[in-house]
C-alpha cells in the first residue's frame, strides 16, 4: 500500500471510532488468524451483578452480608464491586427489592455505618481475597482459595456453585473461621454484539478464542467453543504466545490491567476505549465506541487497504 493509501485507511478508521497507532499495526491486522477475546469487560459488559445469596450457616442474610462485603470492601475486583454494591442496598432498601433486574440506584446507606473492622486484607490473584474479623480468618474466592487454605467444601454447596456456572454465573464461595457459610451468584451479561461478532470472525475464516480468570463451567456457558479458562493474571500473554508458535498471527482483545501484557505480546493488540489507561497504551488498535465489532471493522479495513495494491 501506498503511503497515501495507509493515510487515508488510518482517517477512515479514525472516522469509525478505531484509532490504529500506525502502519504497521495497520498491515497486520488483514493477516490476523485467532482473535483472544479476555471475557470480563471485553465480552461481557463488565457490570458484574449479584444474583444469588445462599446462606450456609446460622448466619441471617444481612450478617452474612455483612461480613463478605466488609471483607471486600478493600478490593478493586469488579466482583468485590458488586458484593459491596449489593450489601449496601440491602441495608438501604429491604432485601425483597433486590431482584435480578432491580436498577441499583447511586444512593444507599453510607458504607461506614454498617462495615466491619478488617485486619491484615490480602488479595490473593485469581482466587480472591483474605483478611481477619474479630480475629477470624475470613475467606472470599473460588473453590481454590478455600481449599488451598484447608477449608473443605461439602457435596451440597458444590452442587449449588455447579449449578450457579452452568447459568453462566460465578459462584462466590465464603468462608469463615475455616467454614464455608454462604455462596453468591454473580452475573455478568455479555454484550449485545458479542456472538454476531463470533459468528462474523469464522465467516472470515478467523478463529475466536476466550481466555479468561473465571472457572472453566462459567466460561463454556457463555458459548465460545476455544476456551482457555481459570488463567491466571500473569497467564494472559502466555496463552498469546502459545498460538504465536506455529507462526500463526493473533490479535488479543482485552480492556484490563490484566490484559496488557497480552495486548503487548501480540500481533495485534485491540483495547476496549472503556478500558483501563495501562491496557489502551499497550494496544494498537483503541475501539472507541467500546463496541466488538469494530474488531471486524479494522480487520476488514487492513484487507481492504493491503490486499487490492500489492
Ligand atoms: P477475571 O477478571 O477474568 O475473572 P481474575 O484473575 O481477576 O480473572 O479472577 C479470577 C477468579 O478469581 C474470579 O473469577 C473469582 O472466582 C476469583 N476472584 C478474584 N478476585 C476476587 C474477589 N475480590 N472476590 C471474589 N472472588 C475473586
Ligand atoms: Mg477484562
Amino acid at each position: 500500500a501506498t503511503p497515501t493509501a495507509v493515510m487515508v485507511a488510518t482517517g477512515v478508521g479514525a472516522s469509525n471510532g478505531v484509532l490504529i497507532k500506525g502502519g504497521d499495526a495497520l498491515e497486520r491486522a488483514q493477516k490476523v488468524q485467532y482473535v483472544i477475546f479476555d471475557k470480563t469487560g471485553t465480552l461481557t459488559q463488565g457490570k458484574a451483578k449479584v444474583t444469588t445469596v445462599k446462606v450456609f450457616s446460622e448466619m441471617d442474610r444481612g450478617e452474612f452480608l455483612t461480613l463478605v462485603a466488609s471483607a471486600e470492601a478493600s478490593s478493586e475486583h469488579p466482583l468485590a464491586k458488586a458484593i459491596v454494591e449489593y450489601a449496601r442496598h440491602f441495608h438501604f432498601f429491604d432485601e425483597n427489592s433486590l431482584t435480578e433486574d432491580a436498577q441499583y440506584s447511586s444512593k444507599g446507606s453510607p458504607i461506614s455505618a454498617w462495615l466491619l473492622d478488617v485486619a491484615e486484607f490480602s488479595a490473593v490473584p485469581g482466587r480472591g481475597i483474605q483478611c481477619f474479623i474479630d480475629g477470624k480468618q475470613v475467606l472470599v474466592g473460588n473453590r481454590k482459595l478455600l481449599t488451598e487454605s484447608g477449608v473443605s467444601i461439602s457435596a451440597h454447596v458444590e452442587q449449588f456453585v455447579v449449578d450457579l456456572e452452568e447459568s453462566a454465573r460465578t459462584g462466590i464461595l465464603a468462608a469463615y473461621d475455616g467454614n464455608v457459610i454462604g455462596v453468591l451468584g454473580v452475573a455478568d451479561p455479555l454484550k449485545r454484539e458479542a456472538a454476531v461478532v463470533v459468528e462474523g470472525l469464522q465467516k472470515m475464516g478467523v478463529r475466536p478464542v476466550m481466555v479468561t480468570g473465571d472457572n472453566w463451567r462459567t466460561a463454556q456457558a457463555v458459548g465460545i467453543r476455544d476456551v482457555r479458562a481459570e488463567v491466571m493474571p500473569a497467564g494472559k500473554a502466555e496463552v498469546v504466545r502459545s498460538f504465536q508458535k506455529d507462526g500463526s498471527i493473533v490479535a488479543m482483545v482485552g480492556d484490563g490491567i490484566n490484559d496488557s501484557p497480552a495486548l503487548a505480546a501480540a500481533d495485534v493488540g485491540m483495547a476496549i476505549g472503556a478500558g483501563t489507561d495501562i491496557a489502551i497504551e499497550a494496544a494498537d488498535y483503541v475501539l472507541m465506541r467500546n463496541n466488538l465489532e469494530d474488531v471486524i471493522t479494522a480487520i476488514d479495513l487492513s484487507r481492504k487497504t493491503f490486499s487490492r495494491i500489492r
